[in-house]
């Protein structure tokens, strides 16, 4: 079997970690070429010491040199690399055949575009990516014969439930192909059941503690509010190339049903799973063969009930905020993808309350910018407008 070669850009988080488990029992098909991080240097020491990369790559100089210390300590002859340079350096070398796109955030936009632009198959779980440069990271993809496979679980599961052509392309038309709507389920998150009028109180340590899945803060403080499932829902109309009337947000609390795609003739198909990120990971990694990724299969005898309910918007303004946005256009996506960061950043420092991170959102979007975006040159400029944006915002409750 020919080795593969993979990058893993966040190594050290969730999906990151993730990842590293299924290489693990794949060690005969691929070998890691770099991992990288941003904070957690001791955690990318122990993933360097146990994948042997030719590269590990850290956001600063002293986390370099820290880390340089310490490999030179256990005589590794992994190459050490600094800031988006390196990212993007790892993310297009010749040799690398995948790319695990798991950095958090737009701060990942620009090495996942180079992966892009080199021709890789992107494993993609950077889902703010796709969200804040749409059409010009699929003109990337198209124009470089790169393959795009969605890690994110509702959107793999989609492509499992798709025609095997489009499968084979990662394009074409599903309308006639004969699928009339997208499902996207998503489970509520923690404060599914929670009074309204309560929603205000919720600490940050509650907003993180998701029900079914285990996931970075970033993604979970997400999922509570339900703007995940709204990126996702961009995500969705962007990978599929489907209109935002052609997908449909339905609450399935117990995770298991991943999503669904609906067909003409009535049919509906669903990919079912454990809620553990190894399988979608697995799938685009192996993919169009399969492999074990170390997760239980499901046990239909303890399951149980399977609910489906609507969202309600009162609950999840995000949600709401992010399908206009996504009727709008990408500036409007961007403005709100940029925002979002900084007010889930400011929630889990505490200085806005839960409440408060989908009110300045809206407010954000509805500012509005004048910029039209036709290059990562504009997606930038636009990002760094809902950012600032949003911290004007903050900093005006904090002041009151
Ligand atoms: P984590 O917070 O657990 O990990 C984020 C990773 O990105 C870490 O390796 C972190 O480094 C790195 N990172 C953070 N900021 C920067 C930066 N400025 N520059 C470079 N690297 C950075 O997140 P998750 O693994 O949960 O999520 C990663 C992506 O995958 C997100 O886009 C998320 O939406 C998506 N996703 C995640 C799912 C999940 O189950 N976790 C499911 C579907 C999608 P360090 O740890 O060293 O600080
Ligand atoms: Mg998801």
């Amino acid at each position: 079997m020919t080795q593969e070669w993979i990058t893993v850009l966040g190594a050290t988080g969730s999906i990151g970690v993730s990842t590293l488990d299924v290489v693990a029992r794949h060690a005969e098909r691929f070998s890691i070429y770099a991992l990288t991080a941003h904070s957690r240097v001791d955690e990318l020491f122990e993933q360097v010491v146990a994948f042997s990369p030719l590269f590990a790559v850290v956001s600063n100089q002293d986390q370099a040199n820290r880390l340089q210390a310490k490999l030179d300590g256990v005589l590794s002859t992994t190459q050490v690399l600094v800031g988006e340079t390196g990212l993007v350096q790892v993310a297009s070398a010749p040799q690398v055949t995948q790319v695990m796109a798991a950095i958090v955030g737009s701060a990942g936009l620009l090495p996942t575009l180079a992966a892009a632009k080199s021709g890789k198959r992107v494993l993609l779980a950077n889902k703010e990516s796709l969200v804040s440069a749409g059409r010009l990271f699929l003109e990337a993809i198209r124009e470089n014969s790169a393959q795009l496979l969605p890690i994110d679980s509702e959107h793999n599961a989609i492509f499992q439930c798709l025609p095997a052509q489009w499968q084979a392309q990662q394009s074409g038309d599903l309308k006639q192909a004969g699928v009339s709507k997208i499902i996207l389920t998503g489970s509520g998150g923690p404060f599914r059941e929670t009074p309204i009028n309560e929603l205000s109180d919720k600490t940050p340590a509650q907003a993180v503690a998701h029900p079914n899945w285990s996931m970075g803060q970033k993604i979970s403080v997400d999922s509570a509010t339900m703007m995940n499932k709204g990126l996702e829902f961009i995500e969705a109309c962007w990978l599929f190339d489907v209109e935002p009337d052609k997908v449909e947000v339905v609450i399935h609390p117990q995770s298991y049903i991943h999503s669904m795609v609906q067909y003409s003739d009535g049919s509906v198909l669903a990919e079912l799973g454990q809620p553990d990120m190894r399988t979608p990971i697995a799938h685009a990694m192996m993919f169009p063969e399969r492999g074990d990724s170390g997760v239980a299969a499901l046990d239909f005898g303890t399951i149980g009930s399977l609910d489906f309910n609507q969202p309600d918007y009162n609950r999840y303004p995000c949600l709401q905020l992010a399908i206009e946005a996504c009727k709008a256009g990408q500036e409007s996506c961007t403005l709100l993808n940029a925002a979002n960061e900084v007010t889930v950043a400011a929630f889990l420092e505490q200085k806005i309350v839960f409440t408060d991170i989908a009110a300045i959102n809206g407010e954000v979007i509805r500012h509005g910018t004048a910029i039209q975006i036709s290059s990562i040159d504009d997606v930038l400029a636009v990002d760094a407008l809902g950012r600032q944006l949003a911290n004007e915002a903050i900093q005006k409750r904090s002041s009151v």
